[in-house]
């Protein structure tokens, strides 16, 4: 007996754009099995959404819903029409010949005539003290100011936005609509984001710079109360009183995986050859949600491209 297990459809991924993808599949009868990735400190199945508290802007939700309970759902209504899952990561996969092949943390071999990579992207974090601790628990420290900016917990706050470049920049422009003040802190003493969000940024009353700085401790216990910061020109040190932490230092695409086996942009994402389409450089392989969008990466677009993905997978599938 063999120890391959053969699918048509792998999922891999858990968040909007996999569960998505799934809901689709199975309507269409392609009996999908979602490979939803594993618990690690900053990764957990259902995605960057389980980190996220409350979720105001996905459409039909309009007293908002929190990220988890939004996942349970997606993931609820992919199994109701017959998809299965597990909870590995993929280590490992070949796409050189087909089907495809995939190795999970469990050393299972699976085969498949189609995949979707919906991995996502993880926000990177300063990894100072406090810091985790405070994003988990929802006390005021977040890496997606779209997300969480409009809580009434950071309403006429004083509001910490770390970064330089074109997020921090939108992000701090965003947040003067609810804060007192945006104090922009940046390890350097010149912005890499664009030109033209910089002047905007400049000429906002709201917003004030704190360069050449770093955080080195978020202080709070329920909630955040201080930031400790280091100026690293001069080494002095000092304490911020703020009431949210908003970290923009750019994210990173779950896409160490796939190795060589498939083209990804030089940042990482997953390249796609054709705009408006899912399809990658691997006939029958097919990326949709944040592992290839670094650009809009919201729950709603990247349930969007899932979509797409499927609709493609099933496509291919039939046509070969
Ligand atoms: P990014 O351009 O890579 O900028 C990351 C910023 O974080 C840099 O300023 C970097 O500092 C800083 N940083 C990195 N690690 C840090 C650390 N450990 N501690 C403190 N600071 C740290 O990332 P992004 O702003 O997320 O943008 C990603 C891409 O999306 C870019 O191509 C951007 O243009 C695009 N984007 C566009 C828009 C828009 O057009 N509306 C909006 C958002 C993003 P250094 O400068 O010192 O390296």
């Amino acid at each position: 007996m063999s120890d391959t297990v053969r699918e048509k459809l792998v999922i891999i991924g858990s968040g909007p754009a996999a569960w998505t993808a799934a809901i689709y599949a199975a309507r269409a009868q392609l009996d999908p099995f979602v490979i939803e990735g594993s618990f690690h400190r900053t990764m957990v199945p259902g995605g960057q959404l389980m980190f996220t508290t409350e979720v105001e802007n996905y459409p039909g939700f309009p007293d908002g819903i929190t990220g988890q309970a939004m996942m349970d759902d997606f993931k609820k209504q992919a199994q109701r029409f017959g998809t299965r899952s597990l909870m590995e990561d993929v280590e490992r996969v070949d796409f050189t010949r087909r089907p495809h092949r995939l190795w999970t943390s469990d050393e299972t071999e699976y085969e498949a005539d189609a995949v979707i990579v919906a991995t996502g992207a993880n926000a990177r974090w300063l990894d100072v003290p406090g810091e985790e601790r405070l994003a988990q628990s929802g006390g005021g420290v977040s890496a997606c100011a779209v997300c969480d900016g409009a809580l009434p917990h950071f309403r006429d706050r004083v509001i910490a936005v770390v970064g330089g470049g074109d997020s921090a920049i939108e992000d701090a422009t965003y947040m003067t609509k609810f804060a007192s003040e945006v104090v922009l802190i940046h390890r350097r003493d010149e912005l890499r984001a664009s030109k033209i969000m910089q002047e905007r940024a400049f000429e906002n009353p709201k917003i004030r710079f704190l360069w050449n700085t770093v955080v080195t401790e978020v202080l709070g216990d329920e909630v955040i109360e201080k930031l400790r910061l280091e100026n690293r020109e001069t080494g002095e040190r000092s304490e911020l009183e703020v009431g949210g932490l908003f970290v923009a230092i750019g994210h990173l695409p779950n896409t160490g995986f796939l190795g060589d086996q498939i083209e990804l942009e030089p940042s990482g994402y997953i390249r796609l050859p054709h705009s408006w389409r899912t399809a990658t450089s691997v006939p029958g392989v097919f990326a949709a949600g944040d592992c290839m969008d670094d650009f809009y990466r919201q729950a709603v677009t990247a349930a969007g491209t899932g979509c797409m993905a499927a609709l493609e997978a099933e496509r291919w599938l039939s046509h070969g």
